[in-house]
């Protein structure tokens, strides 16, 4: 997969607090090092549930479970066919868990520094004095003299770490035999080892209160720099200030800059019928507490007409964001004010559209409303560790695997999310099913058009971006 960098990469590490840092020096005073993910870098915090899920993937292919307590671990999501993510522990990149559709599993793939977390119990091999140098300083393979031992639960394919003699781990890479074979070869590869910009962890523990102090100056300066953006653009539009509210962290984060520049403004809430009873819980307590106006517009007739007539809404023929917000959210805007200047959560790690985009922009499907984009140059850390220091009412859904916040059914989802979706909302999920089912059968297309999630992509168009919030 190609690099794709929408922004440099922000995230370094105090391995004095054991803590992300989003500067070049920590809070207490200690400089900081660079965690060398791979770009964009829109690194987020592991949360219980992901840490539940990436401990069972590692238990129960290694025999040990990866993230320990009390330690904080990050997810980066980098480009994958489906989905996956990597792991940050004591600022290295430890490893990662990818997401195989055809199988329905997530692999562990771990890197060398995941040994300093885990002591595999399965799927090891063991190697000969001899060979360590080689493995170790050039980055070789394993080749079947310098094998000493193989656990026999290894099958052809399996990720494996290579440990010395002494229980030294040495490398990691992928058994290209099953371990009864390894056993009576007299030479040939035995693990291909894969290479990795070597990327060291220091252990530590700490908790995101912590996390939150290492970043006192950096998260003052993003925020004084977007209530000024804020305060600037309000200033030169005469239009009343708005908030286009999703339910999601970015809309949260810049409510809360808008808030301190601005004071109270009215939230937008577009709901697709589609939205998740969280997201729709969370509009209702973010109202609450900061004391605002919520307006809902809901238009969840207008989305099933719509399906009935083309079929689901696809990545390259996403009809449901202008069907059921842009336009209902229109007329909102037309019937309230005429016009308004809306502050959305648009970031530029999002994608190379946002990357791209204006910071104050009008969109061609709703000209009533200006659109501004307070916290386009944050990062996801920088979004999650604000909301950490405000203590504000975040989606729930966040702490149970989903990182991204929109219809439960958005195509543009990878069928990781709807593994996870289909296992905490089983009955949004089946709901959604059986309307599939509907078209598939109408329309005579196979199976496969829903098991294999073909439904999400309709032809041969670009994707487009939804360009709402
Ligand atoms: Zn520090």
């Amino acid at each position: 997969m190609p690099r794709l960098y929408l922004g440099k990469i922000l995230l370094r590490w105090c391995d004095a607090c054991h803590a992300p840092v989003l500067a070049g020096v920590c809070a207490c005073g200690a400089p900081t090092r660079p965690v060398a993910v791979t770009p964009p870098g829109d690194a987020r915090p592991a949360f219980p549930d992901d840490i539940d899920r990436i401990n069972q993937i590692f238990s129960e292919h290694f025999g040990a479970p990866l993230i320990p307590d009390g330690h904080i671990a990050l997810l980066n999501k980098v480009p994958a066919e489906d989905r996956m993510d990597e792991i940050v522990l004591g600022g290295a990149v430890v490893g990662a868990v990818r997401y195989i559709p055809e199988e329905r599993r997530w692999e562990p793939l771990p890197r060398p520094g995941a040994a300093a977390y885990l002591q595999p119990t399965k799927r090891y091999v063991v190697v000969d004095d001899g060979a360590i140098p080689s493995i170790q300083g050039k980055g070789a393979s394993l080749l079947a003299p310098g094998l000493v031992s193989i656990d026999p639960a290894v099958r052809e394919g399996d990720e494996v770490f290579i440990l010395t003699r002494a229980g030294e781990c040495i490398g990691v890479g992928r058994a290209k035999v099953d371990a009864a074979t390894a056993a009576t070869m007299e030479r040939g590869l035995v693990v291909r080892t894969r290479k990795n910009t070597p990327s060291v962890p220091v252990p530590g523990e700490a908790t995101w209160e912590d996390a939150v102090r290492a970043n006192e100056t950096a998260l003052s300066e993003y925020e004084a720099a977007s209530i000024r953006f804020v305060r600037d653009v309000a200033e030169q539009n005469p239009q009343r200030p708005t908030v286009s509210y999703s339910g999601g962290k970015d809309s949260l984060a810049t409510l809360l800059v808008v808030l301190k520049a601005l004071g109270p403004v009215p939230l937008l809430f577009a709901d697709t019928g589609l939205e998740f009873p969280e997201t729709c819980e969370n509009v209702d307590a973010v109202a609450e507490r900061y004391g605002l106006t919520a307006l809902w517009v809901c238009d969840e007739e207008t989305f099933w007409a719509e399906f009935e007539k083309n079929g689901p809404p696809a990545v390259d023929n996403r009809w449901c964001c202008k069907v059921c917000k842009l336009h209902p959210v229109g007329r909102l805007i037309s019937e309230n004010w005429g016009e308004c200047l809306s502050f959305i959560g648009q970031r530029k790690y999002e994608s190379v559209k946002r990357m791209q985009s204006r910071r104050v922009w009008r969109n061609s499907h709703v000209p009533q409303q200006l659109s501004a984009a307070p916290i386009q140059q944050w990062t996801a850390m920088h979004v999650w560790l604000y909301i950490f220091r405000e203590k504000a009412p975040y989606n729930s859904l966040y702490e149970r695997g989903l990182d991204r916040i929109g219809c439960f059914m958005c195509p543009s989802s990878d069928l990781a999310t709807f593994e996870i979706i289909k296992e905490s909302c089983p009955d949004l999920w089946e709901m959604w099913i059986g309307r599939l089912t509907g078209w598939q059968e109408r329309q005579g297309l196979s199976r496969d058009w829903i098991e294999r999630g073909l439904w999400r992509k309709r032809g041969d168009a670009d994707e487009e971006e939804d360009s709402y919030n």
